[in-house]
């Protein structure tokens, strides 16, 4: 059977991802990667939700063992309006406001369903993060991308295009602004507070809606905290999105959508049809995990953590490459990203090859690129590998990059 004669025009878009393509070789003996953007392992509290896990599966098997509603478990509901309200200062988030998803990627997946047709267009930053663009693609809309500054989306461009739109009568096409406000993936910057005024105004004068899409905002090592679009905006101009992923653990897959009651509900029916449910017994797991520990206290050694490393790779970076003319990085505040743009003439991707040779791995900037178009940047995890590898990884990344200068 030609398997290709019978795909549906979803099927036959999906590609493997780049990301997942290059990373199969970070794991031979010996490589260094700054490629993934997964938490530390060694800040899971193991042993606290081992304990937790025994004792809800022994004493509350018969809802934990079981099928949840789709909306999912209302004892977390009541520790995550707590967590919201210190978070971000957003009180009163209860049952119609929210719904749990299978990590917060299931949230962009619904999300796309929900609000994207062929015709729509759909506004997302550029680099954008990977696992949004393809959850939207999926419904084949039309992108426009709106590039990043050090502090956050260039909203004069976003405004010129707004503009644009408005004037050629296809404004009512744009049915949201996607954006990673803090510490964003993968460019490591944050959206100033000024910027984020602008940007809610510019969403109420045209009637947009905002994805506020915030799994680092909580992992801010320096700086001080931002309000969140959705505080400033309020649930009629932003959908805002959490997850666990990178606060607890990403392996509980549980993420959030927070909104208005009729988009949460439309979100609620679309989740229904993808997966009925999410698991019941992770979110009694995170329900009690947080009813018993202060998570703002148990991440502080992580955000230590990081922010050692992160200090690390930036000293690092500043002795391997102050002596190239035209390279700059990013100094994030927060979070697990750098971005590294080389002078142009580089194409990351290319250089890839002589990466492997060396055994030294990153995420070429095409991978955050709508239409793959070549790029002299790339995404830097400084997250994972410790920091004498992170010393010797990026001496290695400045080995590729002059070998490459001398093609
Ligand atoms: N949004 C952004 C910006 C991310 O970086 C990630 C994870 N890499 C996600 C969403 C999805 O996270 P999860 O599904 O694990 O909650």
């Amino acid at each position: 059977m030609d398997i290709e004669l019978k795909l549906s025009e979803t099927g036959k878009n999906l590609r493997s991802s780049l990301i997942r393509e290059l990373l199969k070789y970070a794991s031979i003996p010996g490589s260094i990667s700054f490629g993934g953007g997964v938490p530390d392992p060694n800040t899971f509290p193991r042993h606290e939700l081992a304990e937790i896990a025994k004792e809800v599966i022994e004493k509350e098997y018969a809802y934990t063992l079981q099928y949840n509603t789709t909306e999912g478990d209302d004892e977390l509901v009541k520790q995550i309006a707590k967590l919201l309200e210190r978070m971000y200062g957003i009180t009163g988030i209860d049952r119609p406001n929210i719904l749990f998803t299978t990590g917060s990627q299931q949230a962009l997946d619904l999300l796309a369903r929900v609000f994207l047709d062929k015709d729509s267009i759909c506004i997302v930053e550029f680099p954008v993060y990977l696992g949004a663009a393809s959850a939207f693609r999926m419904m084949f809309p039309q992108f426009i991308t709106i590039p990043l500054q050090d502090d956050g989306m260039d909203v004069d461009y976003l405004e010129r295009k707004l503009k644009e739109l408005d004037s050629e009568g296809k404004i009512k096409n744009v049915k949201f602004i996607y954006t990673v406000p803090n510490f964003h993936n993968p460019a490591g910057v944050t959206m100033s507070l000024e910027k984020r005024k602008r940007l809610v105004e510019l969403a109420e004068k045209y009637d947009l809606l905002v994805i506020e899409d915030d799994p680092y905002g909580m992992l801010r090592f320096e700086g001080e905290h931002l309000p969140a679009l959705y505080k400033l905006a309020g649930p009629d101009r932003v959908v805002l999105l959490n997850t666990f992923s990178k606060i607890l653990t990403p392996g509980l897959r549980i993420g959030m959508i927070i909104g208005r009651a009729d988009i949460v509900r439309k979100a609620t029916l679309a989740k229904q049809a993808a997966d009925l449910c999410s698991p019941s017994l992770n979110q009694r797991i995170a329900a009690r995990y947080l009813e018993r520990y202060d998570l703002f206290e148990q991440l502080k050694p992580g955000i230590e953590l990081y922010k050692r490393k992160k200090d690390v790779m930036m000293k690092a970076l500043e002795e391997e490459f102050a002596d190239i003319k035209g390279v700059h990085w990013v100094n994030p505040q927060g979070g697990l990203f750098t971005w590294l743009t080389l002078p142009d003439g580089f194409d990351t991707m290319d250089m890839f090859e002589i990466a492997k040779e060396k055994m030294i791995y990153y995420i070429p900037g095409q991978a955050f690129t709508i239409d793959d178009s070549v790029s002299t940047s790339m995404r830097l995890s400084f997250c994972l590998p410790p920091e004498e590898k992170i010393i010797e990884g990026v001496k290695r990344l400045k080995a590729v990059v002059v070998e490459y200068g001398k093609r």
